[in-house]
């Protein structure tokens, strides 16, 4: 056996083992010189039926592959790239698309010139663009899922952090985040303060009006203490039935008293609609407190702005105090 059948036995041989198909076009003639015997074959066309598509593979193409095949061939023929490669679906005669891959290359290009021997091989992408296709749908099932958690944890930290009736942060979610702002506030030598906060005479409301007018009142009183505070810096909590607490980050004492007797003003100068025809005046009393070399946490902290609290109710309510004299 000469050399180059030699060759030819060991190309063949490569080519069986790996599952490729050669194929290799005289850009000149347009003849085709190898065709893609095992392609068609495994696609299930008979050699007449396969002598009849060599030469226009492109009639078995999908039609949304054409393009992109027609462009990497552009592409190849006027040297912008190094390699041929395209992927397309092959209408097998069953109907069914199969996917491929070709590779090639025009072998006797030489500097500028252009060669004519356009040789490649093709190859079955099929399993490989299936499993794909299942990981991108698997892929963009996750994303909804992940997306809806996301949605679920957030709806669930809103549940868990806030008052269903006013819609400001409940008891648990303040005295954490007093409990973090007074660490922080200890660590940095930051001031902080605390406004202890409760409905003057909140039991007559209830008693007289019942109890959905006085859920309008806590409501409206929330609103206030809500709209006096800065947005993301201070935490509004409903910590009892008719009593809030403020968390004042880097505020000291005649800032915090500043802002009670403000809020004081406005809840007393704005009374409540319960009814189409029926308001209700409504005070509050604050105790304020800020930090101090006795405080040793939040909780000591929320006990002196409770004195404070109680102070202002002894004084007459519809006031505020801060710490004793
Ligand atoms: P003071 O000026 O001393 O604070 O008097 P007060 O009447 O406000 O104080 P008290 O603590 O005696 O009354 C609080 C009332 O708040 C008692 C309770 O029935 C009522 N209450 C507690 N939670 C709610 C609620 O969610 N809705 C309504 N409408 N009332 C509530
Ligand atoms: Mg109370
Ligand atoms: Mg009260």
């Amino acid at each position: 056996m000469d050399e180059e059948a030699l060759y030819r036995r060991r190309l063949d041989l490569a080519l069986e083992c790996s599952g490729l198909d050669l194929w290799e076009n005289d850009l000149l003639t347009g003849e085709v010189i190898f065709g893609l015997d095992r392609i068609f074959s495994d696609l299930g066309y008979d050699s007449e039926e396969s002598a009849a598509y060599i030469d226009d593979i492109f009639g078995l193409m999908h039609p949304e592959d054409k393009p992109a095949v027609e462009q990497a061939i552009t592409d190849h023929l006027e040297a912008k790239t190094e390699r041929y490669y395209s992927e397309f679906r092959i209408r097998a005669k069953t109907g069914v698309w199969v996917w491929y891959a070709n590779y090639g290359k025009i072998l006797d290009r030489e500097g500028d010139e252009s060669g004519h021997r356009f040789c490649g091989v093709s190859f079955n992408l099929d399993i490989k663009k299936r499993k794909q296709q299942e990981l991108q749908a698997l892929n963009a099932k996750l994303r909804g899922q992940n997306a809806l958690l996301e949605r679920m944890n957030a709806e669930l930290h809103t549940l868990a952090t806030s008052d269903s009736l006013t819609g400001i942060h409940n008891r648990r979610h303040l005295l954490k985040a007093g409990e973090d702002e007074f660490l922080r506030a200890r660590r940095l030598k930051h001031e902080l303060a605390l406004l202890l906060i409760d409905i003057d005479w909140f039991k007559r409301v209830n008693d007289t009006l019942g109890h959905v007018a006085g859920d309008q009142v806590i409501c409206a009183v929330a609103a206030c203490c809500a709209r006096s505070t800065r947005a993301h810096i201070d935490t509004v909590g409903r910590i009892g039935g008719e009593e809030f607490a403020i968390v004042l980050p880097e505020v000291g004492l005649d800032e915090a008293l500043d802002l009670a007797d403000r809020l004081r003003r406005e809840v007393a100068q704005k009374p409540v609609a319960v009814s189409a025809n029926h308001t209700v005046d409504v005070t509050i009393s604050t105790g304020v407190a800020t930090l101090s070399p006795t405080c040793q946490s939040f909780h000591d902290l929320m006990v002196l702005s409770d004195r404070a609290l109680y102070r202002a109710k002894d004084a007459g309510r519809n006031t505020v105090r801060g710490p004793a004299a």
